[in-house]
């Protein structure tokens, strides 16, 4: 008789699945193209492509708990055409048609289109909302007008939602202190009269323009403590943004500012498994050696091509996260450290 033990079986079942979806940028306008027309954008196609995800979504065999929009939901078009309300409830209309909570992450456009008081007051914020999805909810940081907030879907798994525009020139009003002193950094680093534009400097300095923005040290100390909590829990904690922090994963024109101070803190928790963000339409990935931590740019809606797709959905393990992507979206097997 071999009494030698077989292997455990391979856990098939995921503990829960949650969608992502990112930069989906709908407007009721022509096709057109980004900044250096290099890539073509899908105004009105977008929509389809979030019903595609949607459906996906709304008939799979397990339903995700939750999904994570994040960022860049309706184009800064719209405010040009007046139509920020309408292209907002369009969209706000085909996520509510599914089963799924959505918890929403603010980007630039978000700030093209709304002030940061009418954000708060809107179904974008989901920080307040009810949401059958959390079992745990710690609630969120909303000192000085800052969007963030964690949750907990499944005990020992927590999901933390930053805010990328605390320190920035969207957002915040021309008058207030927040405005003058991103000005003043943002001005140390580029002295181009469109700040929208790159300054000449070649690498990472490329990541101060207009668009983008940091996170405040009273954001950077809440997360902080956050995270600490979460190491005392032995949690598993992924963290999503609008701005990509880690540099080898994005094209550093769409890096957040002060990502560096961002990276020190998620490398000192070892409960952080996973950084998610949106923004750099392209998509990356990468995986920091030392830390383990795996760095997730989404590939954008807006640049995806009508017949093609840009969603996730993540299937959740004990040891690691399964990323099944549809359309430009890669397959990834994400191991936790
Ligand atoms: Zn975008
Ligand atoms: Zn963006």
């Amino acid at each position: 008789m071999d009494d030698s033990c077989p292997p455990p079986p391979a856990q098939t079942t995921p503990l829960f699945t949650f969608g992502v979806i990112a930069d989906i940028q709908y407007a009721d306008i022509e096709d057109g193209s980004n900044y250096k027309h290099s890539r073509k954008r899908y105004y009105r196609n977008s929509l389809q492509l979030l019903r595609n995800a949607q459906h996906t979504w709304s008939t799979s065999a397990i339903t995700p708990r939750f999904t994570l929009q994040l960022g860049d939901i309706i184009d800064g078009f719209n405010k040009r055409h007046e139509a920020s309300d309408e292209a907002l409830d369009t969209v706000m209309r085909e996520f509510s048609s599914g089963p799924v909570q959505v918890h929403h992450v603010w980007g630039n456009h978000e700030f093209y289109n709304f002030s940061r008081d009418t954000l708060f007051r809107s179904r974008l914020n989901s920080s307040t909302a009810h949401c059958e999805c959390v079992t745990d909810r710690q609630g969120g940081l909303q000192a000085d007008g800052i969007y963030a907030y964690h949750f907990s879907p499944v005990p020992k798994f927590r999901f933390v939602v930053l805010d990328a525009y605390d320190v920035s020139l969207l957002g915040r009003e021309e008058s207030s202190v927040q405005y003058s002193n991103a000005l003043k950094l943002l001005k140390q680093h580029n002295d181009n009269e469109d700040l929208n534009h790159p300054p000449e400097s070649e690498g990472l300095e490329r990541r101060f323009v207009k668009f983008n923005g940091g996170f405040s040290k009273e954001q950077l100390d809440w997360l902080d403590t956050v995270l600490t909590l979460a190491d005392e829990r032995s949690e598993r904690v992924t963290v999503v943004s609008h701005l990509p922090v880690h540099p080898s994963s994005t094209d550093p024109i769409c890096l957040a500012w002060n990502y560096d101070e961002l990276l020190e803190i998620l490398h000192s928790h070892g409960s952080v498994v996973c950084f998610m963000a949106g923004h750099d339409h392209d998509g990356g990935y990468h995986r920091d050696k030392d830390s383990g931590v795996h760095y997730l740019t989404l590939e954008g809606v807006i640049e995806t091509p009508p017949d093609s797709d840009a969603f996730g959905t993540v299937s959740v393990y004990d040891d690691r996260m399964v990323l099944k992507g549809n359309g430009r979206i890669a397959d990834r097997e994400l191991l936790f450290p």
